[in-house]
């Protein structure tokens, strides 16, 4: 008798897995259509103008900014869509080794809040993500070749911005990356909620990558410092320290001496 309910239970038990936590799954790409059309530009501009703009006196005095934290900040980041610095040398390997179509269209941050003067046509969205935009939006959305995408990226890193790769419904320990965004620190919306909540509130996750220095070859002239989007260099003592790095790779980019690299986390 168990045996027969714990069979019965397996079959509806999967199905359910599969519908939260499988990148394809019905359930799934419902949610990010939804998403999509009719929430993400709006939530993004509401967060911006409560973060940096006209409603910021919601997250000013702390009371305010914890409960926001807790209640919305913090599920959102956590189960509903957060992002992951990566550095432009392991993007570009990354948009190679991409499946299927890639598309592009306008920033999502951008043209909701227009508070930078950053290109507009960033917004890579790829596997489950090209599907859902462009048929949400086949006006702002286009198909484009794995170079153009790279040109795009290569672009943004000239003008000093930094990559992230968004997952979307990390339900059940699921990853569903969805777009590349290029983000600056006036224009990115999750990044800005990231410093105005805190990593513990509003989460963006720690890339792969981690930034390294070579003591002997630094010349201690703080360009990592100056560039970190995250404030995790510091210069002291006539030493460059790394401290919680989120793993961009602008520092690494930016040393004059060659004296920061990115490794692998967890490599060293
Ligand atoms: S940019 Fe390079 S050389 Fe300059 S302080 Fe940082 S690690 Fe050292
Ligand atoms: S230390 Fe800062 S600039 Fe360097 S890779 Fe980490 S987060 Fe990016």
């Amino acid at each position: 008798m168990k045996s027969f309910v714990g069979a019965t239970l397996l079959v509806p038990s999967l199905l359910l897995a599969h519908l939260i936590s499988g990148e394809n799954s019905p359930l799934r790409i419902l949610l990010m259509r939804v998403f999509a059309r009719w929430v993400e530009v709006p939530l993004l501009r509401l967060t911006y103008e409560g973060c940096a703009g006209r409603l910021r006196f919601l997250t000013r005095f702390e009371p305010l900014r914890s409960l926001l934290g807790i209640t919305v900040a913090y599920p959102l980041s956590r189960w509903g869509d957060t992002g992951k610095p990566m550095p432009l040398d392991a993007l570009t390997e990354y948009v190679k080794s991409l499946q299927g179509d890639v598309a592009v269209g306008p920033c999502r941050c951008r043209i909701g809040h227009r508070a930078c003067g950053h290109p507009l046509e960033t917004d890579i969205v790829m596997r489950t993500g090209a599907g859902v935009w462009l048929k949400a939006f086949p006006r702002q959305y286009r198909v484009i070749s794995r170079q153009e995408a790279l040109a795009i990226v290569e672009g943004c890193a000239d003008l000093g911005m930094f990559h992230m790769v968004f997952m979307h419904c990390m339900l059940g320990g699921a990853v569903n990356e969805y777009v590349i965004c290029n983000c600056c620190k006036d224009g990115c919306v999750p990044y800005i909620a990231n410093r105005t909540f805190g990593q513990r509130r509003f989460r963006l996750m720690r890339g792969d990558w981690i930034a390294r220095v070579d003591e002997e070859a630094c010349a201690a002239c703080g360009e990592c410092e100056a560039v970190c989007p995250f404030g995790e260099r510091r210069i002291l003592g006539g030493s460059s320290f790394v401290y919680d790095c989120y793993g961009c790779g602008l520092c690494a980019a930016a040393c004059p001496q060659g004296a920061t690299r990115m490794e692998r986390r967890g490599t060293v």
